[in-house]
């Protein structure tokens, strides 16, 4: 393991992970500490090459710093990106290096789950090292899998949203949701206790059926339901569905939803806005699960991450304000409002995990 310059100026820090013995190839990236740790989830993926994985692992790692900072959070922004090894390969052993990766740092980086990575994953890091989130801490506690809070931040931020632009509760409205994953599914759910009518698309057809069967909800092609007039569109699929192509084809006029980058360029956010689309910045309606993943390092309870989890919905709030303050559409707001919190002096004690 070794510490290489980063790409631009600080506060980047990237470090290379290369353990051959143990298939372990990739990197950590630490966007900002500036208020804590820096927090982010542990990628294995398929990578074509190191350049591919550094990308990626830049682009996530700064999204985290904005998303933590803006959730409130006593962390800054991190991302582990490693190369999926090609053929079999032995996990546990991988896992266990990247965990002593990641001790030795000193708990400057936290990791957790994320795509490709799994609960069993983050109990063979945790052999190695106590920065790992990601854990199953039992009932009545947070931890494990951070998707039904990542739903339940969507659903409060969707409440704002459409208040705010529509002067409507969710209970007048028809959502889109594409993707009835792990958070998607969970949303609607949430949607059909509060009265909403719901289009859904998805790719597993059996997820789609059971949404239908259970709540009602009208099955779209997973091309066309972007089309479909409809209130609101929340993704919970894919990154980079709005991109000029989809943009105009919108009906909807609000977007909130759980999928990460949704924007496929900055430009969209400006398509959105010209469209009058009131675009809910995927990083700031996303943070549940994050706080979820707080809540188990640092050992606060369930109702405190209820409260934090509400909190969504004003923080949204507060970013509309500052846009139409500052004249910016929501996703510059957003940058903006969490580049000015990472200026201000830290008022919080370093985050360390809570004793096993
Ligand atoms: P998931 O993999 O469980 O669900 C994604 C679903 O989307 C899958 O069921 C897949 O079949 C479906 N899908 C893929 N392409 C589709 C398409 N074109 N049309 C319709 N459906 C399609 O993932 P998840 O955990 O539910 O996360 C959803 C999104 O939210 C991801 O972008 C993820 O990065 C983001 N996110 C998740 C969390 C979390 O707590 N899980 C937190 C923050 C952000």
């Amino acid at each position: 393991m070794h510490h290489v310059p980063a790409p631009s100026s600080p506060p980047w820090e990237i470090v290379r992970l290369d353990d051959p013995d143990a298939g372990l190839e990739g990197l950590i990236v630490l966007h900002s500490t500036r208020l804590g740790p820096a927090v982010g989830g542990c990628r294995l993926w398929a990578y074509k090459d190191m350049t591919e994985a550094t990308t990626d692992a830049l682009r996530l790692a700064e999204a985290m710093t904005y998303k933590n900072a803006l959730a409130g959070l006593p962390f800054g922004g991190g991302k582990a990106a490693l190369r999926r090894p090609a053929g079999a390969f032995d996990r546990e052993r991988l896992f266990a290096a990247f965990g002593r990766a990641v001790e030795a740092l000193g708990g400057s980086y936290v990791t957790a789950e994320d795509v490709g990575t799994g609960p069993a994953d983050m109990a063979q890091i945790a052999s190695s090292t106590r920065y790992v989130a990601g854990l199953d801490r039992g009932p009545g506690r947070p931890g494990g899998d951070p998707s039904p809070y990542t739903a339940r931040g969507v659903f409060r931020a969707m409440e704002v949203a459409v208040g705010r632009q529509l002067g409507r509760t969710l209970a007048d409205v028809t959502v889109a949701v594409q993707g009835l994953g792990s958070v998607g599914f969970a949303l609607c759910e949430l949607l059909h206790a509060a009265g909403a009518k719901l289009v859904v698309a998805e790719q597993r057809s059996e997820l789609a059926s059971r949404a239908a069967a259970m709540f009602g909800a009208e099955i779209a092609g997973t091309h066309t339901i972007l089309e479909r007039k409809v209130d609101v569109f929340a993704p919970c699929a894919l990154g980079a569905v709005l991109n000029e192509d989809t943009v105009p084809l919108l009906k909807a006029s609000v977007v909130c939803g759980a999928a990460n980058n949704q924007l496929a360029a900055r430009e969209d956010g400006m398509r959105l806005a010209e469209r009058g689309v009131l675009y809910c910045p995927d990083y700031v309606v996303n943070a549940g699960g994050m706080i979820s993943v707080a809540a188990e390092y640092l050992g606060w309870d369930l109702a405190e991450v209820d409260r934090r989890i509400t909190g969504i919905g004003q923080t949204l709030g507060r970013v509309l304000d500052y846009g139409n303050a500052a004249n910016l559409p929501p996703h510059e707001a957003a940058e903006a409002m969490a580049r000015e919190m990472l200026a201000r002096p830290r008022a919080v004690p370093y985050a360390v995990p809570l004793a096993a």
